[in-house]
């Protein structure tokens, strides 16, 4: 054999044992970083601090701004090379008092738990008391028509479809009716709505969440009931035709107030221009301690700098940490970062949103064409010994997805989602139902994928 091909198959040999070592070195960093996210309870302790402490954490309040205030002490505390807030104005809407509902049958009152939706506005002091219709769909509403809506409450009760494998289509096929359900019945002359829980989960909880108004429309309050108390409903309404309900509900809204994301970063060592973000949602609803949704997603994300710092990991990119404000109501926060890294021309190789629960993670959801999917296909291998097996095109979050027209890769994570819907948005969504290794899990995941777009340049 002549040399030179000897010494082709020589640098042939050469190259792929160094693609091996380097394919065995990278599994090997992946393992370290499980094994630190699983071994070190720091996210899960400033969980609690954040749920116990501080807790529910509406867009615009004092808890959700001393939230800002005890992220960015933590942040500080890790030394991390840039800590900052961005500032925005957020819309200040409050509940007000313990919401008051009851129906008034031929056989006496019958109380319901119910809560405020989101901006709606408040009923005044002596509350609201009128017949009530029920409804299933729009169509339904429609055909009823002004003459038999007019003066009433429209009770929207139609349940989430129970047969997608995710849970959020059961939650997507019944959210219509919470967001739109107050300018529906006002269309049709209604002085107040009730809305069926949205969520797939069978509970006495009342979910609350973001609704609605069309400025040409009168504003109606809403409130939201559990999904067993609109059965309930549904019942009292078959026996009692001419039944009426009372609601008192003292929400209200103030001026816009001052709020903030709040930024960590992790300096690039060879580009720190180029940017890779993980983050999640500082803000939450009132009615729970706001723990998966997204408490979680916001000690993940700084667990996620943590474990580079703790590996000794030096990334080659900048690692931002960014904990955005307002994602339930307006999405302030998300815009405005989106605004900034416009206005500078920053280059994001990739934006992560975990905000899908502190659940045991299955893969990411890519929002990249297809050819560019097949280079994060490539890295599902390092993730299959953690059961990490989704890695498929679909949205990144809501709060990145401002980012969508600079070209920037949009990332969530996916996690388990069939007890997501059991907490979403109420009472119910607290420290105590979070489970520590689950969340330990999301963070190894991030930082593993972190870890290898950092690595290998992708974008
Ligand atoms: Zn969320």
């Amino acid at each position: 054999m002549p040399t030179y091909i000897k010494q082709f198959f020589t640098l042939v040999l050469i190259f792929i044992s160094l693609n091996v070592y380097s394919q065995e070195n990278d599994s090997i960093v992946i393992r370290n970083v499980y094994s630190e996210a699983l071994t070190s309870f720091d996210s899960y302790y400033m969980l609690r601090d954040l749920c116990k402490n501080i807790g529910g954490r509406l867009t615009g309040s004092k808890n959700a701004n001393d939230a800002v205030t005890f992220i960015e002490s933590r942040l500080k505390e890790m030394k991390l090379d840039n800590v900052y807030l961005q500032e925005m104005k957020v819309r200040n809407w409050e509940r007000g008092e313990k919401e008051v509902g009851y129906a008034n049958t031929n056989k006496g009152r019958v109380n319901f738990n119910v809560c405020a939706l989101g901006i709606s506005v408040g009923t005044g002091d002596k509350g609201i008391e009128a017949k009530i219709v029920e409804v299933k769909s729009w169509d339904e509403l429609r055909n009823l028509g002004k003459e038999n809506v007019q003066g009433k409450i429209v009770f929207f009760s139609r349940a989430a479809d129970q047969r997608g494998y995710t849970t959020g289509y059961g939650y997507g096929s019944s959210v219509d009716q919470r967001v739109r359900g107050a300018i529906e019945g006002a269309r049709y002359g209604a002085v107040g709505v009730i809305v069926r829980s949205a969520t797939v989960s069978y509970d006495n909880f009342p979910h609350t969440g973001v609704m609605r108004y069309n400025d040409s429309l009168t504003k109606i309050p809403a409130i939201a009931i559990s999904t067993k108390d609109s059965d309930v409903l549904s019942s009292l309404l078959k026996e009692n035709k001419d039944m009426t309900f009372y609601f008192r509900t003292t929400c209200h809204q103030d001026e816009d107030t001052e709020s903030f994301n709040v930024i960590g970063e992790l300096k690039g060592s060879e580009k720190p221009e180029e940017i890779i973000v993980v983050g999640g949602h500082v803000d939450s609803w009132d009615l729970g301690e706001g723990a998966h949704d997204d408490g979680t997603g916001i000690v993940q994300s700084i667990e996620v700098l943590r474990i580079f710092q703790t590996l000794g990991i030096k990334p080659r990119h900048t690692i931002r940490f960014v904990g955005f404000m307002d994602e339930e109501i307006d999405q302030k926060g998300g815009r405005k970062y989106a605004e900034i890294v416009k206005a500078k021309n920053e280059i994001h190789l990739a934006a992560i949103e975990t905000d899908g629960g502190g659940f045991t993670p299955h893969g990411f959801s890519f929002e990249v064409s297809e050819e560019k999917l097949q280079q994060y296909k490539d890295l599902q291998k390092y993730f299959a010994p953690y059961w990490m097996h989704l890695f498929v095109k679909g949205g990144g979050g809501v709060d990145v997805s401002f980012l969508k027209e600079t070209g920037t890769t949009l990332i969530g994570l996916i996690t388990d989602s069939q007890r997501y819907f059991d907490y979403h948005h109420s009472a119910n969504d607290v420290f105590e139902n979070v489970n520590r290794r689950e969340l330990q899990l999301g963070s190894a995941s991030i930082a593993a994928l972190v870890y290898l777009i950092d690595k290998y340049d992708i974008r």
